[in-house]
Protein backbone atom coordinates (compact mmCIF):
# COMPACT_ATOMS: atom_id res chain seq x y z
CA UNK A 1 0.00 0.00 0.00
CA UNK A 2 1.39 3.30 -0.71
CA UNK A 3 0.69 6.58 0.73
CA UNK A 4 0.79 8.29 -3.03
CA UNK A 5 -2.44 6.51 -3.64
CA UNK A 6 -4.92 9.07 -1.87
CA UNK A 7 -4.64 13.04 -2.34
CA UNK A 8 -2.76 14.45 0.23
CA UNK A 9 -4.73 16.94 2.56
CA UNK A 10 -3.54 21.03 2.23
CA UNK A 11 0.55 20.26 1.55
CA UNK A 12 2.60 17.58 0.70
CA UNK A 13 3.87 15.96 3.67
CA UNK A 14 6.72 13.68 3.50
CA UNK A 15 4.88 11.38 6.07
CA UNK A 16 1.55 10.57 6.59
CA UNK A 17 1.23 8.21 9.78
CA UNK A 18 -1.23 5.71 8.86
CA UNK A 19 -4.41 5.37 11.80
CA UNK A 20 -4.34 1.65 12.47
CA UNK A 21 -7.78 1.67 14.65
CA UNK A 22 -10.48 3.62 17.37
CA UNK A 23 -11.41 3.33 20.37
CA UNK A 24 -13.01 5.64 22.95
CA UNK A 25 -10.85 8.44 24.24
CA UNK A 26 -8.12 6.44 21.84
CA UNK A 27 -6.65 6.24 18.27
CA UNK A 28 -4.13 3.49 17.16
CA UNK A 29 -1.47 4.99 15.52
CA UNK A 30 1.21 2.69 13.00
CA UNK A 31 4.71 3.28 14.82
CA UNK A 32 3.55 4.72 17.84
CA UNK A 33 0.87 2.58 19.40
CA UNK A 34 -2.22 3.64 21.05
CA UNK A 35 -2.19 7.13 21.88
CA UNK A 36 -4.90 9.24 23.41
CA UNK A 37 -6.57 11.56 21.19
CA UNK A 38 -6.15 15.03 22.21
CA UNK A 39 -8.10 16.40 18.81
CA UNK A 40 -11.22 13.93 18.82
CA UNK A 41 -10.24 12.98 15.31
CA UNK A 42 -10.33 16.38 13.71
CA UNK A 43 -12.81 18.06 16.63
CA UNK A 44 -15.50 15.97 15.66
CA UNK A 45 -15.61 13.20 18.04
CA UNK A 46 -17.09 14.57 21.00
CA UNK A 47 -18.57 11.28 21.97
CA UNK A 48 -15.90 9.34 21.55
CA UNK A 49 -14.39 6.76 19.27
CA UNK A 50 -17.16 3.58 19.10
CA UNK A 51 -19.72 5.40 20.81
CA UNK A 52 -22.13 2.11 20.61
CA UNK A 53 -25.24 4.35 21.06
CA UNK A 54 -24.64 6.48 17.91
CA UNK A 55 -23.32 3.19 15.76
CA UNK A 56 -26.89 1.33 16.76
CA UNK A 57 -28.76 5.00 15.60
CA UNK A 58 -26.91 4.72 12.30
CA UNK A 59 -27.43 1.55 11.62
CA UNK A 60 -31.46 1.33 12.29
CA UNK A 61 -32.46 2.93 8.99
CA UNK A 62 -31.18 2.12 5.72
CA UNK A 63 -33.89 2.16 3.66
CA UNK A 64 -32.71 4.84 1.18
CA UNK A 65 -35.57 7.26 1.77
CA UNK A 66 -33.84 10.59 0.56
CA UNK A 67 -34.55 14.49 0.41
CA UNK A 68 -33.54 14.74 -3.64
CA UNK A 69 -36.45 16.21 -6.27
CA UNK A 70 -39.18 16.87 -3.86
CA UNK A 71 -39.25 14.02 -1.25
CA UNK A 72 -39.39 14.72 2.37
CA UNK A 73 -38.91 11.47 4.83
CA UNK A 74 -39.82 11.78 8.60
CA UNK A 75 -36.31 11.71 10.66
CA UNK A 76 -35.50 14.36 8.37
CA UNK A 77 -38.72 16.47 9.56
CA UNK A 78 -37.77 15.38 13.56
CA UNK A 79 -34.45 16.55 13.36
CA UNK A 80 -35.02 19.87 11.58
CA UNK A 81 -37.54 20.17 14.59
CA UNK A 82 -34.98 19.58 17.32
CA UNK A 83 -32.13 21.92 15.82
CA UNK A 84 -35.54 24.47 15.42
CA UNK A 85 -36.21 24.06 18.71
CA UNK A 86 -33.09 24.54 19.77
CA UNK A 87 -31.56 27.03 17.92
CA UNK A 88 -34.56 29.56 17.02
CA UNK A 89 -33.71 29.07 13.51
CA UNK A 90 -36.75 29.06 10.82
CA UNK A 91 -35.56 26.71 8.47
CA UNK A 92 -33.00 23.84 8.21
CA UNK A 93 -31.00 22.88 5.04
CA UNK A 94 -28.94 19.93 4.81
CA UNK A 95 -25.80 19.19 3.14
CA UNK A 96 -22.77 16.45 4.03
CA UNK A 97 -19.56 18.44 4.86
CA UNK A 98 -18.68 21.98 6.43
CA UNK A 99 -17.78 23.42 3.78
CA UNK A 100 -20.81 23.14 2.03
CA UNK A 101 -22.75 23.87 4.75
CA UNK A 102 -20.99 27.37 4.38
CA UNK A 103 -21.08 27.32 0.95
CA UNK A 104 -24.97 27.37 0.95
CA UNK A 105 -25.20 29.72 3.48
CA UNK A 106 -23.15 31.86 1.11
CA UNK A 107 -25.87 31.15 -1.80
CA UNK A 108 -29.20 31.87 0.50
CA UNK A 109 -27.08 35.48 1.13
CA UNK A 110 -26.69 35.97 -2.39
CA UNK A 111 -29.86 35.55 -3.34
CA UNK A 112 -31.07 37.04 -0.16
CA UNK A 113 -30.06 40.30 -1.53
CA UNK A 114 -31.19 39.27 -5.43
CA UNK A 115 -35.06 39.29 -3.79
CA UNK A 116 -34.34 42.74 -2.74
CA UNK A 117 -33.67 43.77 -6.35
CA UNK A 118 -29.77 44.48 -5.76
CA UNK A 119 -27.99 42.80 -8.57
CA UNK A 120 -24.46 43.85 -7.42
CA UNK A 121 -23.98 42.57 -3.54
CA UNK A 122 -21.03 39.99 -4.59
CA UNK A 123 -18.28 40.76 -1.99
CA UNK A 124 -17.88 37.89 1.58
CA UNK A 125 -15.92 39.91 4.04
CA UNK A 126 -14.40 37.71 6.36
CA UNK A 127 -11.81 37.65 9.09
CA UNK A 128 -8.10 37.05 8.40
CA UNK A 129 -7.06 33.59 9.85
CA UNK A 130 -10.32 32.17 9.13
CA UNK A 131 -11.60 29.14 7.95
CA UNK A 132 -14.56 28.13 6.38
CA UNK A 133 -14.29 25.10 3.97
CA UNK A 134 -12.55 24.42 0.43
CA UNK A 135 -14.91 24.51 -2.45
CA UNK A 136 -14.41 26.75 -4.99
CA UNK A 137 -15.99 29.57 -3.55
CA UNK A 138 -14.80 29.37 0.09
CA UNK A 139 -11.01 29.58 -1.23
CA UNK A 140 -11.27 32.75 -1.85
CA UNK A 141 -12.75 33.15 1.55
CA UNK A 142 -10.11 31.49 3.28
CA UNK A 143 -7.95 32.79 5.76
CA UNK A 144 -4.85 31.73 3.99
CA UNK A 145 -3.67 31.13 0.15
CA UNK A 146 -6.32 28.56 -1.14
CA UNK A 147 -7.20 30.57 -4.17
CA UNK A 148 -3.58 31.32 -5.34
CA UNK A 149 -3.57 28.69 -8.43
CA UNK A 150 -7.29 28.84 -8.83
CA UNK A 151 -9.13 31.76 -11.24
CA UNK A 152 -9.42 34.97 -9.39
CA UNK A 153 -12.07 36.63 -8.64
CA UNK A 154 -12.75 39.86 -6.90
CA UNK A 155 -15.25 38.79 -4.01
CA UNK A 156 -13.54 38.77 -1.11
CA UNK A 157 -12.26 41.39 2.07
CA UNK A 158 -10.57 40.31 4.94
CA UNK A 159 -10.40 42.95 8.26
CA UNK A 160 -8.36 41.65 11.21
CA UNK A 161 -9.76 39.47 14.46
CA UNK A 162 -9.45 41.31 18.05
CA UNK A 163 -6.19 38.70 18.49
CA UNK A 164 -5.52 39.37 21.89
CA UNK A 165 -6.75 43.11 22.34
CA UNK A 166 -5.09 44.94 25.55
CA UNK A 167 -7.79 47.34 25.34
CA UNK A 168 -11.43 47.44 24.81
CA UNK A 169 -10.39 50.56 22.21
CA UNK A 170 -8.80 48.24 20.60
CA UNK A 171 -11.58 45.36 20.18
CA UNK A 172 -13.90 48.61 19.01
CA UNK A 173 -11.12 49.65 16.53
CA UNK A 174 -10.47 46.29 15.16
CA UNK A 175 -14.85 45.84 14.01
CA UNK A 176 -14.25 49.75 12.43
CA UNK A 177 -12.35 48.34 9.90
CA UNK A 178 -15.66 46.65 8.50
CA UNK A 179 -16.65 50.89 8.44
CA UNK A 180 -13.10 51.61 7.29
CA UNK A 181 -13.62 49.14 4.37
CA UNK A 182 -17.07 50.17 3.21
CA UNK A 183 -16.03 53.77 3.40
CA UNK A 184 -12.34 53.64 1.55
CA UNK A 185 -13.81 51.19 -1.33
CA UNK A 186 -17.32 52.78 -1.52
CA UNK A 187 -18.68 48.78 -1.52
CA UNK A 188 -21.84 49.70 0.63
CA UNK A 189 -23.74 48.51 -2.54
CA UNK A 190 -21.64 45.15 -2.57
CA UNK A 191 -20.65 43.69 0.35
CA UNK A 192 -23.39 40.51 0.86
CA UNK A 193 -22.10 38.64 3.81
CA UNK A 194 -19.96 39.12 6.54
CA UNK A 195 -18.99 35.30 7.80
CA UNK A 196 -17.43 34.46 10.78
CA UNK A 197 -16.34 31.98 13.61
CA UNK A 198 -17.78 33.23 17.24
CA UNK A 199 -14.88 31.64 18.28
CA UNK A 200 -12.28 31.01 15.72
CA UNK A 201 -10.51 27.85 15.35
CA UNK A 202 -7.62 27.43 13.57
CA UNK A 203 -6.58 30.77 14.25
CA UNK A 204 -6.16 29.25 17.91
CA UNK A 205 -9.39 29.71 19.80
CA UNK A 206 -9.21 33.31 19.21
CA UNK A 207 -13.06 34.34 21.03
CA UNK A 208 -14.77 37.45 19.14
CA UNK A 209 -15.55 39.78 22.40
CA UNK A 210 -19.48 40.62 22.64
CA UNK A 211 -18.55 44.87 22.29
CA UNK A 212 -16.75 43.43 19.03
CA UNK A 213 -19.86 41.39 17.33
CA UNK A 214 -22.23 44.28 18.76
CA UNK A 215 -20.71 46.93 16.97
CA UNK A 216 -20.08 44.51 13.75
CA UNK A 217 -23.75 43.73 14.16
CA UNK A 218 -24.62 47.36 13.98
CA UNK A 219 -22.23 48.15 10.80
CA UNK A 220 -24.11 45.09 9.18
CA UNK A 221 -27.66 46.30 9.69
CA UNK A 222 -26.90 49.80 8.62
CA UNK A 223 -26.34 48.38 5.15
CA UNK A 224 -28.43 45.22 5.29
CA UNK A 225 -25.41 43.05 5.40
CA UNK A 226 -26.08 39.80 6.45
CA UNK A 227 -23.85 37.57 9.23
CA UNK A 228 -23.32 34.11 8.16
CA UNK A 229 -22.28 32.47 11.79
CA UNK A 230 -19.66 29.34 11.16
CA UNK A 231 -20.68 27.20 13.73
CA UNK A 232 -18.47 24.06 12.24
CA UNK A 233 -16.43 23.58 14.70
CA UNK A 234 -18.02 25.71 17.45
CA UNK A 235 -21.63 23.87 17.78
CA UNK A 236 -22.55 20.94 19.71
CA UNK A 237 -21.01 22.46 22.91
CA UNK A 238 -17.58 22.85 22.10
CA UNK A 239 -17.20 26.13 23.74
CA UNK A 240 -19.11 25.89 27.10
CA UNK A 241 -22.99 26.35 25.19
CA UNK A 242 -24.84 24.50 22.60
CA UNK A 243 -23.90 27.17 20.02
CA UNK A 244 -20.99 29.79 20.50
CA UNK A 245 -23.15 32.85 19.37
CA UNK A 246 -24.71 32.04 22.87
CA UNK A 247 -22.21 33.00 24.58
CA UNK A 248 -22.75 37.03 23.43
CA UNK A 249 -26.42 36.96 21.97
CA UNK A 250 -25.24 37.98 18.98
CA UNK A 251 -27.41 35.51 16.86
CA UNK A 252 -26.50 35.32 12.67
CA UNK A 253 -29.07 35.37 9.92
CA UNK A 254 -27.05 31.90 8.80
CA UNK A 255 -25.81 29.45 10.38
CA UNK A 256 -23.57 26.93 9.95
CA UNK A 257 -23.10 23.61 11.48
CA UNK A 258 -21.15 20.35 10.71
CA UNK A 259 -18.48 18.23 12.37
CA UNK A 260 -19.64 16.99 16.06
CA UNK A 261 -23.55 16.79 14.28
CA UNK A 262 -22.70 13.26 13.82
CA UNK A 263 -19.80 12.29 15.69
CA UNK A 264 -18.49 11.75 12.12
CA UNK A 265 -20.53 8.48 12.40
CA UNK A 266 -22.36 9.64 8.65
CA UNK A 267 -20.89 13.06 7.12
CA UNK A 268 -23.81 15.33 7.41
CA UNK A 269 -23.93 18.93 7.84
CA UNK A 270 -26.53 21.85 7.91
CA UNK A 271 -27.47 25.39 6.92
CA UNK A 272 -29.94 26.97 9.43
CA UNK A 273 -32.08 29.61 7.78
CA UNK A 274 -33.54 32.73 9.91
CA UNK A 275 -36.93 33.51 8.87
CA UNK A 276 -35.80 36.70 6.98
CA UNK A 277 -33.60 34.20 4.74
CA UNK A 278 -36.68 31.91 4.28
CA UNK A 279 -39.25 34.75 3.19
CA UNK A 280 -36.58 36.19 0.74
CA UNK A 281 -36.35 32.64 -0.83
CA UNK A 282 -39.58 32.14 -0.86
CA UNK A 283 -40.39 35.54 -2.34
CA UNK A 284 -37.70 34.74 -5.28
CA UNK A 285 -39.33 31.29 -6.07
CA UNK A 286 -42.94 33.17 -6.72
CA UNK A 287 -41.38 35.31 -8.50
CA UNK A 288 -39.67 33.31 -10.74
CA UNK A 289 -41.67 29.99 -10.51
CA UNK A 290 -39.97 28.28 -13.20
CA UNK A 291 -36.25 28.95 -12.01
CA UNK A 292 -34.43 26.27 -9.06
CA UNK A 293 -34.04 28.62 -6.76
CA UNK A 294 -32.99 26.13 -4.09
CA UNK A 295 -29.77 25.34 -5.28
CA UNK A 296 -28.95 23.22 -2.18
CA UNK A 297 -29.23 19.71 -3.19
CA UNK A 298 -26.87 16.79 -3.22
CA UNK A 299 -28.44 13.58 -3.84
CA UNK A 300 -27.02 12.20 0.02
CA UNK A 301 -27.75 14.99 2.07
CA UNK A 302 -30.23 14.40 5.07
CA UNK A 303 -30.26 10.84 4.67
CA UNK A 304 -32.25 9.08 7.64
CA UNK A 305 -29.10 7.56 8.65
CA UNK A 306 -27.25 10.58 9.43
CA UNK A 307 -30.50 12.31 10.68
CA UNK A 308 -31.02 9.62 12.96
CA UNK A 309 -27.59 9.65 14.27
CA UNK A 310 -28.09 13.30 14.62
CA UNK A 311 -31.13 13.26 16.60
CA UNK A 312 -28.83 10.82 19.29
CA UNK A 313 -26.05 13.26 19.35
CA UNK A 314 -28.11 16.11 20.73
CA UNK A 315 -30.17 13.35 23.30
CA UNK A 316 -27.25 11.90 24.77
CA UNK A 317 -25.67 15.74 25.10
CA UNK A 318 -28.71 16.60 27.06
CA UNK A 319 -29.55 13.48 28.83
CA UNK A 320 -25.85 13.08 29.66
CA UNK A 321 -26.04 16.55 31.28
CA UNK A 322 -22.68 17.49 28.84
CA UNK A 323 -23.32 21.08 29.16
CA UNK A 324 -22.29 20.81 32.70
CA UNK A 325 -19.38 18.20 31.81
CA UNK A 326 -17.75 20.25 28.85
CA UNK A 327 -17.80 23.50 30.95
CA UNK A 328 -16.38 22.05 33.82
CA UNK A 329 -13.63 19.69 31.91
CA UNK A 330 -12.62 22.90 30.39
CA UNK A 331 -12.32 25.10 33.15
CA UNK A 332 -10.04 22.40 34.60
CA UNK A 333 -8.02 21.83 31.46
CA UNK A 334 -7.26 25.31 31.05
CA UNK A 335 -6.20 25.81 34.32
CA UNK A 336 -3.98 23.11 33.98
CA UNK A 337 -2.36 24.24 30.91
CA UNK A 338 -2.21 28.07 31.92
CA UNK A 339 0.81 27.19 34.33
CA UNK A 340 2.73 26.73 30.77
CA UNK A 341 2.11 30.61 29.89
CA UNK A 342 5.59 31.13 32.02
CA UNK A 343 7.40 29.26 29.46
CA UNK A 344 9.52 31.34 26.91
CA UNK A 345 8.04 29.27 24.31
CA UNK A 346 4.15 30.12 24.88
CA UNK A 347 2.91 33.72 24.00
CA UNK A 348 -0.89 32.58 25.29
CA UNK A 349 -2.90 29.83 26.51
CA UNK A 350 -6.51 30.41 26.27
CA UNK A 351 -9.67 28.45 25.52
CA UNK A 352 -13.60 28.47 25.74
CA UNK A 353 -15.02 25.28 26.88
CA UNK A 354 -12.92 22.09 25.33
CA UNK A 355 -11.21 24.25 22.45
CA UNK A 356 -8.26 25.15 24.05
CA UNK A 357 -5.03 26.85 22.87
CA UNK A 358 -1.57 26.62 23.88
CA UNK A 359 -0.04 29.45 21.10
CA UNK A 360 3.22 28.58 20.72
CA UNK A 361 6.81 30.58 19.57
CA UNK A 362 5.99 29.32 15.83
CA UNK A 363 5.24 26.41 13.74
CA UNK A 364 8.14 24.19 13.76
CA UNK A 365 8.05 24.35 17.59
CA UNK A 366 4.68 22.86 16.85
CA UNK A 367 5.35 20.58 14.77
CA UNK A 368 8.43 19.31 17.15
CA UNK A 369 5.79 19.18 20.13
CA UNK A 370 3.67 16.92 17.70
CA UNK A 371 5.86 14.48 17.31
CA UNK A 372 7.01 14.38 20.48
CA UNK A 373 3.53 14.16 22.23
CA UNK A 374 3.22 11.09 20.18
CA UNK A 375 6.20 9.33 21.58
CA UNK A 376 4.38 10.35 24.70
CA UNK A 377 0.99 8.25 23.37
CA UNK A 378 -0.56 11.62 22.72
CA UNK A 379 -1.89 12.19 19.54
CA UNK A 380 -2.56 16.21 18.66
CA UNK A 381 -2.29 18.22 15.58
CA UNK A 382 -1.05 21.79 15.85
CA UNK A 383 -2.71 24.46 13.52
CA UNK A 384 0.47 26.48 12.49
CA UNK A 385 2.22 27.24 15.61
CA UNK A 386 -1.02 26.39 18.22
CA UNK A 387 -1.05 23.45 19.85
CA UNK A 388 -4.98 22.60 20.08
CA UNK A 389 -6.36 20.58 22.38
CA UNK A 390 -9.53 20.02 21.48
CA UNK A 391 -10.39 16.28 22.58
CA UNK A 392 -13.75 14.14 23.03
CA UNK A 393 -16.16 15.66 25.78
CA UNK A 394 -15.72 12.18 27.31
CA UNK A 395 -12.24 12.48 28.26
CA UNK A 396 -11.24 12.56 31.83
CA UNK A 397 -9.84 14.46 34.62
CA UNK A 398 -6.96 11.91 34.51
CA UNK A 399 -6.27 12.14 30.77
CA UNK A 400 -6.26 15.67 30.82
CA UNK A 401 -4.14 15.50 33.78
CA UNK A 402 -1.81 13.21 31.65
CA UNK A 403 -1.90 15.55 28.39
CA UNK A 404 -0.97 18.57 30.62
CA UNK A 405 1.68 16.78 32.33
CA UNK A 406 3.37 15.29 28.95
CA UNK A 407 3.01 19.11 27.10
CA UNK A 408 4.65 20.63 29.95
CA UNK A 409 7.72 18.29 29.90
CA UNK A 410 7.81 18.27 26.02
CA UNK A 411 7.39 22.25 26.30
CA UNK A 412 9.99 22.40 28.12
CA UNK A 413 12.66 20.29 26.82
CA UNK A 414 11.87 21.71 22.98
N1 LIG B 1 -15.71 25.82 9.07
C1 LIG B 1 -14.85 25.64 10.09
C2 LIG B 1 -14.84 26.63 11.22
C3 LIG B 1 -13.98 24.55 10.10
O1 LIG B 1 -13.11 24.41 11.10
C4 LIG B 1 -14.04 23.63 9.03
C5 LIG B 1 -13.14 22.41 8.98
N2 LIG B 1 -12.01 22.44 9.73
C6 LIG B 1 -14.95 23.85 8.00
C7 LIG B 1 -15.78 24.95 8.06
C8 LIG B 1 -15.04 22.93 6.82
O2 LIG B 1 -15.69 21.76 7.19
P1 LIG B 1 -15.48 20.42 6.32
O3 LIG B 1 -14.05 20.06 6.42
O4 LIG B 1 -16.40 19.42 6.96
O5 LIG B 1 -15.89 20.71 4.94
Amino acid sequence: MSAESVTPFATKKAVRPVQLGYDGNYIEIEGFGRCLDANASYWYKILGHNNPELIEARNRDTSGSHLYEGFIHPEALRLAEMLKDKSGFAQVCYALSGSVANDNALKAAFMYHRAKGRTNRDVVVSLVGGYHGDTELLCHIAGFDYATFLPQRDISRKIKPPYMPKSEKEVFQRADQLYSLIASEHLEDRIATFIYEPVMGVRGTVELPKSYLERIKEICDQHDILMVGDEVTTGFYRTGSLFAFEHTGIKPDIMALGKAFTNGEFPMSATLFSEKIVNALDNLQERYPQNRVYIFGNTLAGLPAGCLVAQKVLEILERDDYLAKVQEKGVYALSRLSGLKSLSTVRDVRGNGLMITVDSQDSHLAETVQLEMRKRKVHLIPEGRMIMFMPSFTITKEEIDYFAENLEAVLKSA
